[in-house]
C-alpha cells in the first residue's frame, strides 16, 4: 500500500497537466497568471482517476478545475469574501466558537484538493497555523469551559496532519474530562482513502470519548472500493461515520445523483448528515442552486430514499444558533 504522503506530493498542480491526463484540450486550462490561481489547483491522483476520460463537464472535475467564471463579479446578492463571518468568530487563533457545546479547532492548514466552490478559500491560513503556544492556548480554551462537550477538528483538513500529531491531540483532547465527543471533518480520505490508516484506526479507537467522522463526499463517482473497504474497517473500530454534501451545479443537483449517493454511502457504513446549500462565496456562483430547485430536489430524494438516507438540507446564516434548515413545504 502506497503511503498517502507520497500520494499527496505527486498530485496535479497544473490544470494543462490534468487535462492532458484525462485527454482534454489543454486549451481548456487557464493561463499561469490568471487572477482565478490565486486559489491554485491541487488534485491528487487516485481522485483525478475517478474522473470520466474526455468528458470537461465530470462532476469530479468540474470541483477542482478552475475557470474563468470565477473571478467574474457576482450580480447575485450577498456574495462576499467571508459570507459566514467567521473573521469575527475566530476570537483566538485556532479555534472557532459559534454553537452551544461545540467547538471547532482548526487542527491544521491546507487541504490535500483545492475544492473551488470552498467557503474557505479566501480564508487567512497563514493566521491559524496552529504553533505549540496556540495549540495550548487552544486546549485551555477547551479546558476552561465546562460547557463545550464536542471538539471538532477542522481545517483546513485535520487529516493533513501526520497520524502522530493527530493522535496527541486527541489524546490531549481526550484528556479534558467535560468532552464526550470528538468529530473530525475531512474530505482527505475522500480524495486519498490511503489516507485512512492503521495508526489513525488505533488514535480513534483508545479514546474515551465517542467519535464521529464526517467525510465530504459530493458525488458517488468519489466513492471507490478501497473507500468500502477502508471505511468499512474504521466504523468496526466503533467511530460512527457521517457525510456532508454541498448542492452544486452541474455537479449533484440531481434527484438519481443524491439518491446513489446516499444509498452508496450507506453500503460503506456511512450516514447522510448535511446537504449544504453553497455559502455566497464571491467566485463561486456558477455553483448556485437556487431556492427553488433545491427544495425540488430534495423533495425528490424523500420520496426516493427512507428518511435516515435523506440528509438535512441546511445552510449557514451568520449569527443563527444552529444550521439553518431549507424550509420545505409539501
Ligand atoms: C458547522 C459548524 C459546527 C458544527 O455544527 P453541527 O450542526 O453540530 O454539525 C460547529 N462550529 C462551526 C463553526 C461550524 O461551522
Ligand atoms: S477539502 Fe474542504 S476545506 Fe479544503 S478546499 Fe475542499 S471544501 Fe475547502
Amino acid at each position: 500500500m502506497q503511503d498517502w504522503r507520497q500520494i499527496l506530493a505527486d498530485s496535479f498542480r497544473n490544470g494543462e497537466r490534468l487535462l492532458s491526463y484525462l485527454d482534454i484540450p489543454v486549451d481548456k486550462a487557464l493561463k499561469a497568471g490568471h487572477p482565478a490561481l490565486t486559489f491554485p489547483l491541487l488534485v491528487p491522483r487516485p481522485f483525478a482517476d475517478q474522473m470520466v476520460r474526455s468528458d470537461l463537464n465530470d462532476p469530479l472535475l468540474r470541483q477542482v478545475l478552475p475557470i474563468a467564471s470565477e473571478t467574474y463579479a457576482s450580480d447575485l446578492p450577498g456574495y462576499s469574501i467571508d459570507p459566514l463571518g467567521e473573521r469575527q468568530t475566530n476570537i483566538r487563533p485556532g479555534i472557532i466558537h459559534k454553537y452551544q457545546g461545540r467547538v471547532l479547532m482548526l487542527a491544521a492548514t491546507g487541504c490535500a484538493v483545492n475544492c473551488r466552490y470552498c467557503f474557505r478559500r479566501h480564508f487567512d491560513y497563514a493566521d491559524n497555523r496552529l504553533s505549540r503556544e496556540e495549540r495550548k492556548s487552544a486546549l485551555d480554551y477547551i479546558r476552561a469551559d465546562a460547557s463545550i462537550s464536542e471538539v471538532i477538528l477542522s481545517g483546513g483538513d485535520p487529516l493533513m496532519l501526520q497520524d502522530t500529531a493527530l493522535a496527541e491531540l486527541i489524546e490531549a483532547i481526550d484528556e479534558i474530562s467535560h468532552v464526550r465527543r470528538i468529530r473530525i471533518h475531512t474530505r482527505l480520505p475522500v480524495v486519498i482513502p490511503q489516507r485512512l490508516t492503521p495508526e489513525l484506526q488505533t488514535a480513534l479507537s483508545h479514546t474515551r470519548t465517542d467519535n464521529a467522522m464526517v467525510l465530504h463526499v459530493n458525488h458517488p463517482n468519489e466513492l471507490t472500493a478501497l473507500h468500502a473497504e477502508r471505511l468499512r474497517e474504521l466504523r468496526s473500530s466503533g467511530v460512527t461515520l457521517l457525510n456532508q454534501s454541498v448542492l452544486l451545479k452541474g455537479v449533484n443537483d440531481d434527484i438519481v445523483i443524491l439518491a446513489e449517493l446516499s444509498e452508496k454511502l450507506f453500503t460503506m457504513g456511512v450516514l447522510p448528515y448535511y446537504l449544504h446549500l453553497p455559502d455566497k462565496v464571491e467566485g463561486t456562483q456558477h455553483y448556485f442552486v437556487d431556492d427553488k430547485d433545491a427544495t425540488a430536489l430534495y423533495l425528490g430524494i424523500r420520496e426516493q430514499l427512507p428518511g435516515y438516507l435523506v440528509p438535512q438540507l441546511v445552510r449557514e446564516v451568520p449569527g443563527d444558533p444552529y444550521k439553518r434548515p431549507h424550509p420545505v413545504l409539501a
